[in-house]
C-alpha cells in the first residue's frame, strides 16, 4: 500500500519516467556496443593498462620531406635511413590489416611527407580493401606542396580525409618556416581538397613573433569555407630549439580571437580528438586548439603509430619503440605480430611527463616519427660515452664493424679508393658555409657604405675611411668570391690529396649577405652555398665544401681592410647529397 502511494505521486511518476528513460537509453546503448561489437570485436591486444581502446592507427609512409619546416626538422639534420629498412607497402598492408581486424577505424597516413612516397596510391587503394573489418576513415596529413594533381586519384582509392599543414599565408614567412617555396602550390592543392571532399583541417603550428599575428586571418578563411582551422601548440622535440617562449598557450590565442570576435562559441568535439573545437556563429567552418603542452589529453588517447621504419611508437613524447619490421622480416606469423603489438601497447604510460621534462634527446624529432633513430643517437649528437651506453645505440650499430676510414688501406697507411669497379651515376651535393662580417664590411658589400668622395674630408682620410677605399679597390667582393668558389670546386682533387678528378657538369654558387638579430644585438654575415654536379663514380661533396670554404676565404681577403680581426668563418657542413648509395640531408637553421 505504501508502495502504492509512493507511485501515485506526481513525484514518483516522474521519477519512476527518468528511471524508465535512463533504463532503456542504456539498454539502446548496450544493444548499440553489441551491434557495433559483432561487427568489429576489439581485441583486447589493442586495450591498455588503463582501459584506453586504440582504434587509431597513425602510419608514416617515409621519412622525407619536400620542405623543411623548422619545428619539425633537427638543426643538425636527420640521415635517411637505407631504403631496405623502410616497411614495403606489403608490410604496411599487412600489419594495418592486423591491426583494423583487432578494432582500428581510423588510420591516418603521415610521414615525413606522404605524398612523396612512391606507391601512396596503392597503399591507399589497399587499406580500402580493409573496410569490411570495420576501418571506416583513411585520412592523410600532407604539406600539400604537391597534391594537388593527385588528390583526385586518391580520393578515388579511398582517401576520405585530409589534413593539410600551413601555418602561413604569407609568402615571405613560408619560405622562412619551411625553408622552400610553395605557399601557392599548397593554396591549390587546398581549393582541390575543398571542391572534393565535406571539409579540410588546416593545421597551423603558432608560434610567438613568427606567425602568430595571423591567428585572426586564418580565422577568416574559415567564414564562407568548410575549413576547420586548428592551431597547435608548438611542442619540443629533439633538434628544434624549442623554447617554451616561442610557444603560445591555447589560452592566450583564444583571449586575442574573443577580443575581435566577442560571440565565439564552444562547438561538439569529434569523438577522441584532440583538438577542442570553437565557432564564430554565421560561419561555416570552425577552428580549434590543440594543446598537447598545456592540456594534453593522455586519458583519452586512442593512437597508436608505425614509424616509416616500422618501429611501434605508443606515445609521440615516449623514446620507447619495439621493431614490428624486424619481427615480420623474422618470418613472425600473425599472432606472434599481435603478441607484440600487445607488448607495446600494454607499455603505455598513463601520461606523458610535463612539457619541461619531455625527454627530447632520445625521442626521435618529429620528422622521424615514422623514421629510423635520431641523429643523437645515430652519433651526430650524442656525446661519445653516451651514444656508446645507449642499448638502441648498440643495437644499431650491431651489423657494423665500426667506423672505418675509407682513406687508409689495412696497414693504415693512406690509399685512394679503387672505384674501378663502380658504375657512374648522377650525383650532386650542396655545402654551405658563413663568414661574419663587421656592420662596416657589410655596409660595403650590400652598398650602402658612402663612396670615399662622398665622405667629409677626403684630402685626410681617417684610418676607417682609408680602409674602406682599400677594400673598394678590389672590386665586387661578392662576384670575385663566385668566381673564386667555382675555381676553387674545379681544384679540389689537386687540393686534396686522395680526392678523385671528377668531370664536373655544373658548379652553382650563391652569396648572400644577411642580418640576424638576437638578445645580443645584430649580426651581419655573407651566406655561401654551392651545388656540384657531376655523373661520376663518387660524390662531389668535397668540391661543394671546397667551393664554399674557397669562397668565403676570398670574401675574407676582399674585406679584410675594413674588418680582418673580427671577421669568423665557421657553420661550413655538407646540405645535401644524392646519387651514392645513401641520399643524406642535413638542415641548417635558418639565421
Ligand atoms: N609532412 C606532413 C605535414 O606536414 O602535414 C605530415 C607530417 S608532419 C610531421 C605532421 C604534423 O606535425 C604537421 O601538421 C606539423 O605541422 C606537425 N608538427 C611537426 N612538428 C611539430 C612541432 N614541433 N610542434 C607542433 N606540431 C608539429
Ligand atoms: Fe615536412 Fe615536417 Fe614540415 Fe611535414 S612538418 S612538411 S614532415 S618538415
Amino acid at each position: 500500500m505504501r508502495s502504492l502511494l509512493r507511485w501515485n505521486t506526481p513525484h514518483s511518476i516522474r521519477s519512476f519516467h527518468t528511471t524508465l528513460t535512463r533504463t532503456s537509453a542504456r539498454l539502446r546503448a548496450q544493444e548499440k556496443i553489441a551491434e557495433i561489437d559483432s561487427v568489429s570485436p576489439f581485441s583486447t591486444v589493442l586495450v591498455d593498462n588503463f582501459h584506453r581502446r586504440h582504434d587509431y592507427l597513425r602510419i608514416s609512409l617515409t621519412e622525407r620531406c619536400n620542405l623543411r619546416c623548422f619545428y619539425c626538422m633537427p638543426s643538425e639534420g636527420v640521415e635517411l635511413s637505407p631504403s631496405e629498412n623502410i616497411l614495403t607497402n606489403e608490410e604496411i598492408l599487412r600489419l594495418a590489416s592486423l591491426f583494423v581486424k583487432s578494432g582500428v577505424t581510423k588510420i591516418r597516413l603521415t610521414g615525413g611527407e606522404p605524398t612523396v612516397r612512391k606507391g601512396i596510391s596503392e597503399i591507399i587503394a589497399g587499406l580500402n580493401k580493409f573496410r569490411p573489418y570495420g576501418l571506416d576513415s583513411i585520412a592523410m596529413t600532407s604539406n600539400g606542396l604537391s597534391l594537388h594533381r593527385r588528390l583526385p586519384e586518391l580520393i578515388e582509392n579511398g582517401l576520405t580525409h585530409l589534413n593539410l599543414s600551413l601555418d602561413t599565408l604569407d609568402e615571405f614567412r613560408f619560405e622562412l618556416m619551411t625553408r622552400r617555396r610553395g605557399l601557392h602550390a599548397v593554396l591549390r592543392t587546398l581549393d582541390v581538397a575543398l571542391a572534393s571532399l565535406p571539409y579540410v583541417k588546416l593545421n597551423v603550428v603558432v608560434v610567438k613573433g613568427l606567425n602568430d599575428s595571423e591567428v585572426l586571418d586564418f580565422l577568416a578563411m574559415t567564414k564562407e569555407k568548410p575549413i576547420c582551422v586548428r592551431f597547435i601548440e608548438f611542442m619540443p622535440f629533439t633538434g628544434n630549439k624549442w623554447d617554451a617562449n616561442k610557444m603560445i598557450p591555447s589560452s592566450e590565442l583564444l583571449k586575442v580571437i574573443s577580443e575581435r570576435h566577442p560571440d565565439v562559441m564552444r562547438a561538439p568535439d569529434e569523438l577522441n580528438d584532440t583538438a577542442r573545437t570553437w565557432k564564430i556563429p554565421g560561419y561555416v567552418g570552425n577552428f580549434g586548439f590543440i594543446s598537447s603542452m598545456s592540456d594534453h589529453f593522455c586519458a583519452t588517447c586512442n593512437r597508436l603509430r608505425i614509424t616509416a621504419d616500422g618501429q611501434i611508437k605508443v606515445c609521440l613524447f615516449d623514446a620507447k619503440e619495439m621493431s614490428l619490421r624486424d619481427k615480420m622480416r623474422s618470418g613472425a606469423t600473425d599472432s606472434e605480430l599481435l603478441a607484440t603489438i600487445g607488448q607495446a601497447v600494454l607499455g603505455k604510460q598513463e601520461k606523458h611527463v610535463g612539457m619541461q621534462d619531455i625527454d627530447v634527446v632520445t625521442n626521435r624529432p618529429m620528422i622521424l616519427i615514422g623514421g629510423r633513430r635520431p641523429t643523437s643517437l645515430s652519433g651526430l649528437k650524442y656525446p661519445t660515452s653516451v651514444a656508446k651506453s645507449h642499448p638502441s645505440q648498440r643495437r644499431f650499430n650491431s651489423s657494423s664493424a665500426g667506423p672505418r676510414l675509407t682513406h687508409l688501406d689495412h696497414t693504415g697507411r693512406a690509399s685512394m679508393v679503387d672505384v674501378g669497379d663502380k658504375h657512374p651515376t648522377k650525383r650532386t651535393a650542396t655545402a654551405s658555409g658563413r663568414i661574419y662580417i663587421p656592420r662596416v664590411a657589410y655596409d660595403l658589400v650590400t652598398s650602402t657604405y658612402p663612396a670615399a668622395s662622398e665622405l667629409e674630408s677626403p684630402s685626410s682620410p681617417s684610418p676607417s675611411q682609408k680602409a674602406v677605399s682599400k677594400a673598394r679597390r678590389k672590386g665586387d667582393a661578392l662576384t670575385v668570391a663566385h668566381l673564386a668558389a667555382i675555381t676553387g670546386a674545379k681544384q679540389t682533387s689537386n687540393l686534396i690529396p686522395l680526392c678523385h678528378p671528377l668531370a664536373i657538369s655544373n658548379i652553382s654558387v650563391v652569396l648572400l649577405p644577411e642580418v640576424s638579430v638576437s638578445d645580443s644585438g645584430e649580426r651581419y654575415s655573407i651566406l655561401c652555398r654551392a651545388t656540384v654536379s657531376c655523373e661520376g663514380k663518387t660524390g662531389v661533396e668535397m668540391e661543394a665544401l671546397t667551393a664554399v670554404s674557397v669562397g668565403l676565404l676570398t670574401v675574407w681577403d676582399m674585406l679584410k681592410a675594413v674588418g680582418g680581426k673580427e671577421m669568423e668563418i665557421g657553420e661550413i657542413m655538407v646540405l645535401e647529397k644524392t646519387g651514392g648509395t645513401h641520399d643524406f640531408t642535413r638542415i641548417t637553421e635558418t639565421k
